[in-house]
């Protein structure tokens, strides 16, 4: 009897530190078997990329599957949810080749915001930012994109936006502002543009990239960091330095003109 409960302990035990984070598929409408086939493969191929790029995230993942057609794209619309579970609501066009599915960079949007918390809707330039910053990391580390391509997709979309924020007003008001005038480009890119400054200052200080900072993260505190401020202060808590929180200063309270910085 004894040696069977510590059998079994043992065995709830490796079972537990095996736990891994898991995808849970709702299919919202009716999909056949082979379009099932071709979206768990693209959302799962995303996944593992997301997680070996960052690390895996202390909590299963429910996806939502709705079908959107007639839109001239794979994935029309989605959007994320992360109370009371971790939901990704997923809208797509079946028609399109997993090729389509796979080039798409919302799966890689959606499935990086999980690695925040949700942190309310006046800084929503800062998730936005987080993800559309990420959306091209993930696609690097599925190999669908070079570093030379992600480097001038990066620079499209800075150069895009960069007209709003060439004043002496802040970019936090002004993103807040954009987002209110549903200028959406405006307000993810400039977030974006604080991801990225905060990736360019850790590789050139430490010779690391920003995402390396999120497996010790996800680890210690996503599930307990409230906030921009507390998810800015537990990432530069993993590495000791202030660079995340000096920048989240500079965007809230330095003028735009001298804050927003296009990449070389
Ligand atoms: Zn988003």
């Amino acid at each position: 009897m004894r040696l069977f409960s510590i059998v079994f302990i043992l065995f709830s035990f490796v079972l537990v530190s095996n736990a891994q984070s898991k995808l849970i598929y709702t299919w919202e409408d009716e999909f056949s078997e082979a379009e099932k086939e071709k979206v768990q493969t693209w959302l799962g191929a995303t996944y593992n990329a997301v997680q070996s790029k960052i690390g895996e995230n202390p909590f299963d993942v429910y996806l939502h599957i709705h079908l959107k057609e007639g839109k001239g794209e794979p994935c029309p619309w989605a959007n994320t949810w992360r109370y009371p579970k971790q939901q990704i609501f997923f809208h797509i066009d079946p028609s399109y080749s997993l090729e389509d599915f796979m080039n798409d960079w919302t799966a890689p949007h959606e499935m990086s915001h999980l690695a925040i918390p949700y942190i309310g809707e006046k800084e929503a330039w800062y998730a936005e930012g987080f993800a559309s910053f990420m959306q091209y990391q993930i696609m690097m580390e599925m190999s669908l994109m070079t570093k030379a391509e992600a480097d001038s997709a990066y620079h499209a979309k800075f150069s895009g936006v960069e007209k709003y924020y060439q004043n002496k007003n802040s970019i936090g008001p002004i993103a807040v502002e954009k987002r209110e005038e549903r200028n959406f480009k405006a307000m993810y890119w400039v977030g974006a543009n604080l991801f990225f400054q905060w990736n360019e200052q850790l590789l050139k200080i430490n010779n690391q990239d920003l995402c390396s900072l999120f497996p010790s993260y996800l680890d210690c505190c996503r599930k307990k960091a409230r906030g921009v401020d507390g998810v800015t202060n537990s990432l530069d808590e993993v590495i000791g330095y202030t660079i995340g929180t000096d920048l989240l200063h500079q965007f809230r309270e330095g003028q735009s003109k001298s804050t927003f910085l296009l990449p070389n």
